[in-house]
């Protein structure tokens, strides 16, 4: 095959690809956001919820959804993906004076579940298996990931890149916003102190990284969209 034959069959999977990913993050989004709804009465302080998914990706979710009393109305949202199960548990924290006002941040942590969720199913297909897709990176070692944990280097690691790329894009889709506006607004919570997400726990992800680390990741995702995601909207160009 000619090499640009090459180049386009490869760009058309991707958009193929990348479009029953679209369908499924906003059904998985769905869910997720009935949940927040649904715990918005509730009387306990956390709430949880499971769901079952077989098609396109099979894997199991769990959702906790948690509300704190506090000054400030804010929200923090989190996935993660337990090693070698198929197992996606999101977190979401909101923060807030009174319930009423919750809905100030409705819209942020709809957007961020976008990118999360995104984030996870990345993290599900790189891993051998039903879910693989071919092509995909191995994830790292745990060793490395103990490293790189607490550091900038967690954001462009070979299975973290492509997971984190692919949460913006679809956050930046969704936003209509160029896609090195909604990185730098994701990595600013780790360079200022400023933070407008709360913690979620005392984990890995309360860490600091200087200006100049946060100018090498954005110009590293930045790059890999490009080459990635022949659509994507660089403010710049
Ligand atoms: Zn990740």
């Amino acid at each position: 095959m000619s090499n640009i034959r090459k180049i386009i069959k490869e760009q058309i999977e991707t958009l193929i690809q990348e479009g029953r990913f679209d369908k499924f993050v906003g059904d998985i989004v769905r869910d997720i956001w009935m949940c927040v709804m649904d715990s918005k009465h509730s009387r306990k302080k956390t709430e949880t919820y499971s769901f079952k998914y077989k098609e396109p990706l099979v894997f199991n979710s769990f959702v906790q959804i948690t509300r704190e009393k506090n000054d400030e109305t804010a929200y923090a949202v989190k996935g993660m993906k337990i090693v070698s199960k198929k197992i996606l548990v999101f977190l979401v924290l909101i923060t807030s004076p009174d319930r009423k006002k919750e809905q100030e941040v409705y819209n942020d942590v709809y957007m961020q579940l976008q990118s999360v969720v995104r984030h996870e199913l990345e993290h599900l297909v790189q891993q051998k298996g039903t879910n693989n897709i071919k092509g995909r990176v191995s994830p790292i070692s745990h060793k490395e990931r103990l490293e790189k944990e607490g550091t900038y280097l967690n954001f462009v690691s070979k299975d973290e890149l492509p997971a984190y790329v692919a949460g913006i894009y679809r956050r930046a889709k969704m936003e209509r916003k160029p896609f090195d506006e909604v990185a730098k607004e994701y990595l600013s919570q780790y360079i200022s102190n400023e933070n407008v997400v709360v913690d979620l726990t005392d984990d890995e992800d309360d860490f600091n990284i200087s200006d100049a680390e946060g100018e090498i990741v954005l110009n590293t995702w930045i790059e890999y969209a490009r080459k990635n995601y022949p659509s994507v909207w660089i403010s710049t160009d």
